[in-house]
């Protein structure tokens, strides 16, 4: 059997790498070992769509993706049926000393983000039942200090094109069913467990029924079991970014009296003071999840398939509890309800969009729980990125520049190189 190119993960970011390399005209074969689209680590996904990030690259990426998820149907370009919903429920991130407004408020008026900024009477005028007292730094639940009282106030820079995306399998599935019809084959259920290299470059893919794919180009989008990709194919020596899988839980509680408001979904809140996130969700919900603040144990592991799928008492109560000390009509249920994804986490929280030193052999990984929002944006890039190397283009001397059509902006793709220095910019967690 022989293909073009051979897309490793049909999560998210690998379902839109094939839509647009088919769309460009290659023959492609997307693998999975699951047994369907997005089952990986998008299917835990939050699917918040921000645009706090710590550089330019992350902050243009991130607003033409935006750009393409209000455009879906027209992104995809296809009927196919039903389709995952941007929700533009608008997002506050409030204020903390880690992310502080004078990082990204000059990037947001660089590219043109409409944005506001809110003090405290603004924060508890627009959002029902809300605390706007400063608690930082985030504490554990069992730390005495975790019940403290506020130190003063604190206000957030509000987005109203921020939101959220109804159902992150969907938007996988969309993105593969549109791949699918430019051509795109999915080969589910079958993993990859080796690459075969011929004369310094990739020549087939070895699965594990035995078959071999004979390919040109391999783009390993295998989201947290990347770093295990990679070593089939013995890349990654190169790498100045590191990149670890780590375990994460998101709670689903109701969300409290009148946070929708009528008709509406309730704003997304960013809230590294005490360390939380929360966005509504469909039938009154309410997903909270964790923003790594540092009295937190990280849950690093090894093996990704090894993760518990279930959210554990602890951190859901954790979780809750940090959201109910800013939601105030917030109520901790007894019985942990939610989900358990993995992160992709690189040394910086950014991602690798990337060649390696094996030619033919793409990288797209490190997405450190904060991708899901580029991922249409992501098949556009390694597109990009691909046909400028294969076309000749030195990418690690002068790396390709991709002109984002729907914002008139040019991301710098060095930003999301393998050998980049570290973000020093980095706020360490996963808002980037
Ligand atoms: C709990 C959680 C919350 C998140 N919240 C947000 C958020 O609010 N906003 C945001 O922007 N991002 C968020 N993210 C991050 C975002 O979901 C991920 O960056 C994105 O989904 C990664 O997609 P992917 O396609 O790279 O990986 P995955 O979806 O993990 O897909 C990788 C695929 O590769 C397959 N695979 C692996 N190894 C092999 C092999 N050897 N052979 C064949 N197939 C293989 C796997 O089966 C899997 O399906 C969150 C992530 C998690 C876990």
């Amino acid at each position: 059997m022989g293909t073009d190119v051979v897309v490793v993960g049909a999560g998210v970011i690998g379902s839109a790498i094939a839509l647009e390399l088919s769309r460009a005209g290659r023959d492609v074969t997307v693998v999975d070992k699951a047994g369907g689209v997005g089952l990986g680590s998008t299917s835990a996904s939050s699917a918040v769509i921000r645009f706090n990030f710590s550089t330019y690259a992350g902050v243009a990426a991130s607003w033409e993706a935006a750009a393409l998820w209000t455009h879906w149907p027209e992104h995809l370009g296809h009927d196919v049926g039903e389709l995952a919903r941007f929700e533009r429920s608008g997002l506050v991130m409030l204020d903390a000393d880690v992310a502080p407004r004078s990082l990204y408020l000059p990037l947001f008026d660089e590219i043109g983000i409409q944005y506001d900024e809110w003090d405290s009477a603004d924060l508890r005028a627009h959002v029902a039942g809300i605390d706007a007292g400063r608690y930082w730094p985030p504490r554990r639940l069992d730390d005495e200090a975790f019940w403290k009282d506020a130190v003063g106030t604190l206000g957030g820079v509000w987005t109203p094109d921020a939101g959220y995306v109804t159902d992150p399998q969907l938007a996988a599935q969309n993105l593969a069913d549109a791949a699918r019809l430019h051509g795109a084959q999915f080969s589910l259920r079958r993993a990859v467990t080796g690459v075969d290299v011929r004369h310094g470059r990739v020549a087939a893919v070895m699965m594990d029924d035995g078959t071999r794919i004979a390919c040109s180009t391999v783009v390993n989008a295998a989201g947290p079991w990347s770093g295990k990709v990679n070593e089939l194919a013995g890349v990654g020596g190169d790498f100045t970014i590191g990149t670890r899988p780590m375990r994460q839980e998101v709670a689903y509680v109701s969300a409290p009296e009148g946070f929708a408001g009528p008709g509406g979904v309730g704003i997304s809140i960013a809230d590294m003071d005490l360390g939380t996130y929360m966005r509504g969700a469909s039938g009154g919900g309410l997903l909270v999840g964790g923003t790594e603040p540092e009295c937190d144990p990280v849950e690093w592991i090894d093996d990704p398939d090894a993760a518990s799928p279930a959210p554990t008492a602890a951190v859901f109560e954790a979780h809750v509890t940090r959201a109910a000390r800013r939601l105030t009509d917030l109520t901790v249920p007894h019985r942990a309800k939610g989900v358990a994804g993995v992160y992709d986490v690189a040394d910086d929280w950014t991602p690798i969009y990337d060649r390696t030193d094996l030619d033919g052999f793409y990288v797209a990984m490190g997405t450190s729980g904060n991708q899901f929002k580029n991922a249409p944006l992501v098949g556009l890039l390694m597109r990009t990125l691909i046909e400028e190397v294969e076309g000749g283009a030195d990418h690690d001397l002068v790396p390709v520049r991709y002109a984002a059509g729907r914002t008139g902006t040019t991301i710098d793709l060095g930003a999301f190189s393998r050998r980049r220095s570290v973000n020093a910019a980095s706020s360490g967690t996963v808002m980037g």
